[in-house]
């Protein structure tokens, strides 16, 4: 029904459960990540140790970027650093804005990039637009979000599934 929120791949799960070999088969070679519940809780700066090491492995085979819509400079810095990544802030996302500068970084074709991340409006919407291949995975921290918005998150998922 929404054609610009079909993702590429599609995961019942989190991030890790993303295989090496299904982004190799799509010829894949670059990864923008969703940072907020993608690959870390919101506000945490923290990385699990099982994100880490899907997080070590991607790194071995993929040049990695991470875009996000946070805008807290102090907050990116301690992004940055903890996960050894380019973070780029203020993306906006599903706009374009901090996009280029992705795409500067990656300096591949846009078909040999992947957008990863667990929104459909934000992250697929964003990657549909840009002729990236899009993943989409289940949030780290359903379980403990406000009741709000995870009655939000199930109705975006509604988009995507028929
Ligand atoms: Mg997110």
């Amino acid at each position: 029904m929404f054609p610009f929120l079909k993702p590429t791949l599609i995961y019942e799960g989190d991030v890790t459960r993303i295989r090496l070999n299904d982004l190799k088969e799509l010829g894949i070679e670059g990864l923008i990540l969703d940072l907020d519940n993608t690959i870390m809780a919101p506000k945490s700066a923290r990385l699990d140790l099982p994100v880490k090491y899907w997080l070590d492995v991607m790194k071995m085979n993929f040049k990695i970027v991470v875009l996000t819509n946070n805008k807290q400079a102090f907050y990116l810095e301690a992004v940055r650093y903890v996960l050894e990544l380019p973070v780029i802030g203020f993306a906006k996302k599903p706009w374009s804005v901090g996009i280029h500068e992705a795409l500067d970084i990656l300096n591949l074709s846009n078909d040999k990039i992947a957008v990863i991340g667990d929104r459909p409006l934000t992250d697929i919407w964003l990657g549909q637009r840009f002729g990236f291949k899009t993943v989409l995975i289940h949030a780290l921290t359903a379980h403990i979000e406000p009741k709000w918005k995870y009655c939000l998150r199930k109705l975006e998922w509604s988009f995507v599934k028929r």
